[in-house]
């Protein structure tokens, strides 16, 4: 997904690493890079633990070859993903894959309360289940704006603070405040994500804040239905409707920090009043809720069960196929500008009811343009219900992998 003339090097050696053990001469040769530079790279990943030397004898005299190879069992970041029913939190290792996964109900509790409780809930598994929790950085998905959110942000830097204490990527403010000192920076923002640094007796903790749509279409880029194409546009279809727009490198949270807000568009000959008080919103027709109130079903689940039983031109086809006409009229639009190499749609509708991905896909395409005969897949999200978690994960990776290229080049220069 990302190409590799924008990866750091360190990041690049992580890879090569995680396909098969390998020398340092190999390496070099592999990644095109002297082996000054490589060693500086090195050092960095082994220092943390990383990348492990090993040297076996080949009956051969003298010094053995010294092979690499990645310590899968190393814990590098955590992803907390937090929407209204449900939290979700993993500890990933130096490539994303998963060490420690908890799940924790919401119930109507204040998100500050359950993001604490998931947390401690996380760190409470990881020693289970022989983890060290040190993470470098704590990437957090919330289900609201999270930008102009002061309570969002005081509420993740206190609590990653306390329970993550010993935790930190040693980066220093953007704006040079000392560390040791709680301090909120309004440093760049690489990837779109909001992050802030939380400092701890000395040290600082990276956070990654955003939107939890941004961080489910992180999760889906990187390792879901869009891992082999460059760009992807994801609409999560659930409550409400939250879109994200993936290119290289970048994420479009925008400048509120809403994920997209494609629900929020406007539908030709939609007459429904929305609760943001327009008229004509694709949430009115197509968000979860919508559909389940103008079906009478109570769940996606008893909605799949009337489809079941009712012939294709009955009632609930009717709901559910203007549902898909609309997400893909707005879904055309937003291709019209952004122009992605797929179209991933998230949530449980598009899993739960077989037609409804094929009709968004038919009906996007009749909106581009004809006579480019332009035809975009659209199709069903690949991530189970983690995705989000390891996309925030990813994030808190993402923020990291770039201090490490700035910090080679600064060696470099
Ligand atoms: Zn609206």
């Amino acid at each position: 997904m990302v190409g590799s003339q924008l990866m750091s090097l360190s990041e690049r050696i992580v890879r090569a690493l995680a396909r098969a053990e390998a020398t340092r001469i190999a390496l070099s040769k592999d990644l095109g890079v002297s082996r000054t530079t490589l060693n500086r790279a090195l050092a960095g990943l082994m220092e943390d633990g990383f990348v492990k030397a090993s040297s076996r004898s080949d009956g051969r005299q003298g010094r053995p070859p010294e092979s690499l190879r990645l310590d899968r069992s190393v814990a590098y970041t955590a992803g907390i993903a937090l929407s209204k029913q449900v939290g979700r939190g993993v500890i990933v290792n130096r490539v994303g894959e998963v060490l420690v996964a908890v799940r924790l109900e919401v119930a109507a509790r204040s998100w500050c309360d359950v993001l604490r409780e998931l947390c401690g809930v996380l760190l409470a598994e990881a020693r289970r289940v022989g983890v060290d929790p040190r993470v470098r950085s704590v990437g957090v998905g919330v289900p609201v704006p999270v930008s102009g959110n002061q309570s969002v942000f005081q509420c993740a830097r206190r609590i990653v603070g306390e329970v993550f204490p010993e935790v930190g990527a040693e980066r220093c403010c953007a704006d040079g405040e000392e560390l040791g000192r709680a301090s909120e920076c309004s440093g760049v923002e690489p990837m779109g994500t909001r992050e802030l640094r939380v400092g701890v007796t000395g040290r600082s903790t990276a956070v990654t804040i955003d939107n939890i749509v941004t961080m489910a279409a992180l999760g889906e880029a990187r390792w879901g239905a869009a891992m082999a194409v460059p760009s992807l546009l994801y609409i999560q279809l659930s409550a409400g409707i939250g879109s994200c727009v993936v290119t290289p490198q970048l994420v479009t949270g925008g400048v509120v920090g809403a994920a997209s807000e494609l629900g929020h568009t406007v539908v030709p000959g939609l007459p429904g009043t929305c609760y943001c008080g327009k008229v004509g919103c694709l949430e009115t027709v197509a968000s979860m809720s919508a559909i389940l109130k103008a079906s009478g079903a109570d769940s996606v689940e008893e909605l799949a069960g009337l489809l079941v039983e009712e012939s294709t031109d009955g009632s609930v086809h009717r709901i559910v196929a203007r549902a898909a006409r609309a997400v893909g009229l707005a879904a055309a639009n937003a291709v019209l500008m952004t122009n992605p190499e797929i179209v991933v749609l998230g949530g449980p509708l598009p899993r739960e009811v077989d037609f409804f991905v094929s009709e968004v896909h038919r009906s996007l395409n009749e909106y581009l343009l004809p006579a480019l005969r332009w035809d975009v897949n659209v199709v069903q999200s690949n991530m189970d219900e983690w995705g989000a978690a390891r996309g925030a994960a990813l994030a808190a990776s993402q923020l990291l992998a770039l201090g490490d290229a700035e910090r080679i080049l600064g060696w470099r220069a």
